[in-house]
């Protein structure tokens, strides 16, 4: 047995994840961080795809028909490209690297996602979706774009924050349930130290180039877990190299995943999917250019 390993994959030291490969609409392959079998939620994270860098070539890019969902908050990031959103509240939304899409789905919602004609070629970002605690989960559905956020510098360093406080400053984007999103952009030569909230769990993935987290080197397809209890941690690069670090109090509620929904029973899911089969309850998205998604079977037993 490796006792450094296991000295080191305690909580407090922190815990490599792979993300899982998977596909998204349009055929575009990505890394799934979250949902871990034995880690479903970090904070109020639930759901954390990575996709890219990528060219779009000839390829249709992302195209995601619409779909509903139920119980959830989404965050869009985008570090190259644009896509367009379009959903059931009449919003229709172009977003840009260096801004941030939450769209919160509460009671229901349903959206689409495409690469809109004419793109700059280029696909590279992130994903997120977040649980709403029992007592918003049926609030009002609602769409927010945020042109701009708030950037911290400081050396080779540029953090943007997504959601939440961090660097003593604030975006313009909170989640129900309280939880903190930054984008960690390193020009590479030097270690920075990140403040991080006691009371909150972290997640850390590197989406472009390497980072050394205290001591520890991380690719893109892992992701760096972080138990609460943690003031800071300390992130080093040799080279230009981008993270995401995420964080909220452990969510204290069990989190039931099921295609596009976020919810707590089965019963909530069946009628969920029913009222989509059935057309009744969720809205219409105007303007995609294709079909709605077609929600999958529900499993004996569930
Ligand atoms: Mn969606």
């Amino acid at each position: 047995m490796d006792m450094s390993r296991e000295q080191v994959d305690t909580p407090a030291a922190g815990r490599v994840y792979p993300a899982h490969p998977a596909e998204v609409g349009g055929g575009l392959r990505i890394w799934r961080a979250l949902p871990q079998r034995d880690l479903p939620t970090v904070g109020p994270w639930c759901f954390l795809d990575h996709f890219g860098p990528l060219a779009i070539g000839s390829g249709p890019g992302i195209r995601v028909g619409p779909h509903p969902h139920i119980g959830l908050q989404t965050v869009t990031w985008l570090i190259e490209g644009e896509v367009l959103h379009r959903d059931s509240l009449g919003f229709e939304q172009i977003i840009r690297p260096g801004q941030l899409n939450l769209m919160t789905a509460g009671r229901g919602i349903v959206h689409s996602e495409e690469t809109p004609v004419p793109n700059g070629g280029r696909l590279h970002g992130l994903q997120l979706w977040a649980a709403l605690p029992a007592a918003d989960r049926g609030m009002e559905p609602g769409f927010v774009h945020h042109p701009r956020l708030p950037i911290h510098e400081a050396g080779d360093l540029a953090a943007t924050v997504l959601v939440g406080r961090a660097f003593g400053l604030a975006s313009p984007a909170t989640l129900q349930a309280g939880a903190v999103g930054i984008d960690l952009a390193l020009r590479g030569g030097g270690g920075h130290e990140v403040v991080l909230e006691p009371g909150f769990e972290h997640a850390l993935v590197v989406v472009q180039g390497e980072a050394s987290v205290d001591a520890r080197a991380l690719r893109p397809g892992e992701m760096l877990y972080l138990a609460p209890g943690r003031r800071a941690l300390e992130i080093a690069t040799q080279a230009p190299a981008r993270a995401l670090l995420v964080g909220g109090a452990p969510f204290g509620e069990p989190v039931l995943l099921w295609w596009n929904f976020v919810a707590r029973s089965w019963d909530e899911i069946r009628a969920a999917r029913q009222a989509w089969v059935d057309g009744t309850g969720f809205g219409t998205v105007r303007g995609y250019d294709g079909p709605v998604l077609v929600a999958p079977e529900l499993e004996e037993g569930a």
